[in-house]
């Protein structure tokens, strides 16, 4: 068996050392003769499984002792509505920045639950950009500024944690958690989905400084309230125990690559490698402005759309697979998170470097 290069934006590849200890303990985990699917959330087994996790990822993110770590379900799109619901407060207004698809989607679901204000975008230039800072319309009575570091579809990413003040802020990390050192006491709140850099789907960490806690609407529901969550340890119902399980094997492995620090030198050098191919080529581009781009997902065009089913075709031959661009922004994207190793970015630079010799 050979596994592929896997350039998934999310689900996205997992560490093949995670999913071979996975396998190995699925019928019987730590000789028990039951899978981890099988047992009680409840069960102190279970129970060590989930505190060791959670202290895990506190290790790998330095998260201090003064905020919480939720596990929760509804993914990140949930989050878009109960951050308002457990943030907006009395102030009843948000600041949010808009740079891109997922900034919009947080956008019109914070709208649902109180005033909105964007206090940037760069819509105007096609979310090639972030707009600078001196720029931004920031409301000082903000309950919170809601950002997105990581704009998964467009490629674009913050290069610093932006100054907000003294106003929480909120961050959408679904898909640059854990992939390089982030300084959490910046944050009021981190939220992300599972699917890319902590595990497979069905699960979301939240990480919240727990002065933010306890102003949550009435009408918010009983499994959304954060402080609920935070004082039954997010086992307030039946939490995915699988997914749970498997980030945490996640966060073992991540350690044993020297921790974020360590990953994200390989992250940096993943990148950089394959933004150069891309600009040192006239049959590749990128739209982003080079200071902002993603070092997770890199959207890039060939010359010729026409060529683009050929080039998926030919790459999945190869083993390169999930290529595909986002229908909103079409061309090609390889999403290079975490588990993607740096082999599989050269064979992916390689067969470019090839198709651009035939084709170019
Ligand atoms: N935010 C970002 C930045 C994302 O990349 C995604 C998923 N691709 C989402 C939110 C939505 O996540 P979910 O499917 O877990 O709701």
């Amino acid at each position: 068996m050979t596994r592929a290069h896997n350039f998934s934006a999310g689900p996205a590849a997992l560490p093949q050392e995670v999913l071979e200890q996975a396998r190995d303990e699925l019928l019987d985990w730590q000789g028990r003769g039951v899978s981890v699917m099988e047992i009680s959330h409840r069960s102190p087994e279970y129970m060590a499984i989930a505190t060791e996790a959670e202290q895990d990822l506190r290790d790998l993110m330095g998260i201090p002792a003064n905020y919480k770590v939720l596990f929760m379900q509804g993914g990140a799109t949930s989050q878009f509505a109960m951050v308002p619901l457990n943030l907006m407060g009395a102030a009843s207004k948000a600041d949010y920045l808009n740079t891109g698809h997922w900034s919009i989607k947080a956008i019109k679901e914070g709208r649902r639950f109180g005033g909105v204000n964007v206090a940037t975008s760069s819509e105007d230039q096609n979310f090639s950009t972030i707009p600078d800072r001196d720029s931004w319309q920031l409301d000082p009575d903000a309950a919170y500024v809601h950002y997105t570091p990581n704009e998964t579809i467009g490629g674009l990413a913050f290069a610093d944690i932006p100054d907000v003040g003294g106003v929480p802020l909120v961050a959408d990390m679904s898909s640059n958690i854990l992939s390089t050192p982030m300084d959490v006491s910046r944050f009021g709140l981190i939220y992300a989905g599972a699917q890319k850099n902590i595990g497979p789907a069905g699960i979301s960490v939240v990480i919240v400084r727990d002065d933010l806690l306890g102003q949550a609407a009435d009408a918010c529901p009983t499994l959304m309230n954060y402080q609920n969550i935070a004082d039954n340890d997010s086992m307030l119902n039946t939490p995915p125990t699988y997914s749970w399980y498997l980030a945490g094997l996640v966060f073992k492995w991540l350690k044993r690559q020297g921790g974020v620090e360590g990953i994200a030198q390989v992250n940096d050098r993943k990148a950089a490698k394959l933004y150069g191919a891309i600009d040192g080529s006239d049959f590749y581009s990128n739209p982003v402005d080079p200071r902002y781009r993603s070092k997770m997902n890199v959207p890039f065009k060939l010359q010729d759309d026409n060529l683009n089913a050929e080039f998926l075709s030919q790459a999945a031959e190869q083993k390169l697979l999930y290529l595909k661009g986002h229908r909103a922004v079409g061309g090609m994207r390889a999403s290079i998170y975490n588990a993607v190793s740096e082999e599989s970015v050269d064979a992916l630079i390689a067969f470019m470097a090839d198709f651009e010799k035939r084709y170019g």
